[in-house]
């Protein structure tokens, strides 16, 4: 059988598991915030972020989109680990910003049949940062939507940039 990736993150894991020390933490997350974040594989969210295992809970996927499966994990996260405060990464060079709709048509095309969800690309990080924000604000499912803020991490500097979720969109 050939050896691939997976075999070696097994033996990684191996390794790691021989000084694994953090047995007893508790499931709800020491500082009380969720983080929905890009799938970037550019984006390393714990040291950017200056947290430490047992103090967060990561959502991502691609594009850091609030998507219905997004807004579950928050309902959780707030409803059932005590999470408050809520804080969106999007990036610069994202992979999303050169997909269009068309994509999705072409998946169709290429399958024969019509995805279920939609790709949820975007053209302007800024508005997509504000519209996420304004998703979690006006969720019916979430307890906690006075802690909201947005922000594009730039993938050559590493650092933060926040969003003005009053701001318009470039045109
Ligand atoms: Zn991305």
């Amino acid at each position: 059988m050939s050896h691939t990736v997976t075999d070696e993150l097994v033996a990684a894991n191996k390794r790691y598991a021989e000084t694994f020390t953090h047995s007893g933490l508790p499931a709800r997350p020491a500082r009380e915030v969720a983080i929905v974040a890009c799938m970037d594989a550019r984006l390393d969210l714990m040291p950017a972020l200056g947290l430490a295992i047992g103090e967060c809970h990561t959502m991502r996927n691609a594009g850091g989109v609030v998507t219905d499966d997004v807004i579950r994990s928050l309902s959780i996260s707030q409803r059932e680990l005590g999470t408050k405060a809520v804080v969106l990464i999007h990036h610069t060079g994202c992979g999303l910003l050169g997909i269009t709709e068309e994509w999705r048509q072409e998946l169709e095309l290429e399958v024969g049949q019509k995805p279920m969800w939609p790709v949820e690309s975007f053209k302007d990080l800024d508005q997509d940062v504000r519209q996420s924000m304004a998703r979690v604000r006006t969720s019916p499912f979430l307890p906690h939507t006075d802690d909201v803020r947005g922000f594009v991490f730039d993938v050559t500097t590493g650092l933060l940039r926040e969003i003005d979720p009053a701001g318009t969109p470039a045109s």
